[in-house]
C-alpha cells in the first residue's frame, strides 16, 4: 500500500495514450507525489510535470497528433514543464530521431540524436548494471526492451549513464537537459525508485 500523497505534493501527469502507464503511476505514488493521466490538452495544463512511459513511439506519436496533443506538449515543454521519458518516452523527447517512421513526430526538448531500436531486433531485450553517479547507492539494474540509445548530445546535455560492457559498451542511455530527463531503460519495472525520486526532486526544484 502506498500512503496518500500530501494535498500540496506535486501533481505529476503520466501521458496515457499508450504504454506502461500504470507502472509509472505506482512508482510515482510511492515517491509521495500525486498523479493523473494525461490524454487531453486540459489534463496536460493541470499538471506540474509529465512522465512519458515506455511503449511504442510510432503509435504514441500518431495518437498525440490525433488527440491534438502534440503542439500543447511542445508548448508545455518550451514553457519549462519538467518531463521524464523512459524508452519510447526518451524517443518522444529527442530533438533528432534516427530510425523513426517518416511521419513520426517527437515533442523534443533534449538536444540529442536518438536511434530507435538501436540494440537490434534479435537481442532486443537485455538487462545490465549501470553506474549512475548522479544517484546515491549501488549501480542501477537497467531493463532494456527494444530500446533506443543516444547517438550524440549537444553541449547543454548531461550524460547520466552509459552501457559499460558488451557490444554496446559506451552507448549513452540516460541523459538530462535542464528540466528534461530521459532513460533508454525502464526503471518502473525493477522496484528501484531512484530514477523517479531523482525526477521528483527535479520537479520540486522547478516548483
Ligand atoms: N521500440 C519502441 C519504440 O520505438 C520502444 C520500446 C519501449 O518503449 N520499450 O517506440
Amino acid at each position: 500500500m502506498t500512503a496518500a500523497a500530501a494535498a500540496d505534493a506535486p501533481l505529476i501527469g503520466v501521458l496515457a495514450l499508450q504504454g506502461d502507464v500504470r507502472e509509472h503511476e505506482h512508482v510515482l505514488q510511492s515517491c509521495g507525489v500525486r498523479t493523473s493521466r494525461v490524454r487531453t490538452p486540459d489534463q496536460l495544463a493541470a499538471v506540474d510535470a509529465l512522465v512519458i512511459p515506455g511503449g511504442e513511439s510510432t503509435t504514441m506519436s500518431k495518437l498525440a497528433v490525433d488527440f491534438g496533443l502534440i503542439d500543447p506538449l511542445r508548448d508545455a515543454q518550451e514553457s519549462g514543464m519538467p518531463m521524464y521519458g523512459s524508452c519510447a518516452g526518451m524517443i518522444m523527447l529527442a530533438d533528432r530521431l534516427e530510425g523513426g517512421r517518416p511521419d513520426q513526430q517527437t515533442i523534443g526538448g533534449i538536444d540529442m540524436l536518438v536511434r530507435r531500436n538501436a540494440f537490434g531486433r534479435q537481442v532486443d531485450s537485455f538487462e545490465a548494471d549501470l553506474a549512475m553517479p548522479a544517484l546515491d547507492g549501488p549501480p542501477v539494474h537497467a531493463v532494456f526492451i527494444r530500446a533506443p540509445w543516444v547517438e550524440s548530445v549537444g553541449d547543454g546535455v548531461e550524460v547520466l549513464g552509459h552501457v559499460e560492457s558488451g557490444p554496446a559498451a559506451g552507448r549513452i542511455v540516460a541523459v538530462r537537459h535542464g528540466r528534461v530527463l530521459a532513460t533508454s531503460f525502464h526503471p518502473e519495472l525493477t522496484g528501484d525508485h531512484r530514477i523517479h525520486e531523482y525526477f521528483v526532486a527535479m520537479v520540486r526544484d522547478a516548483g
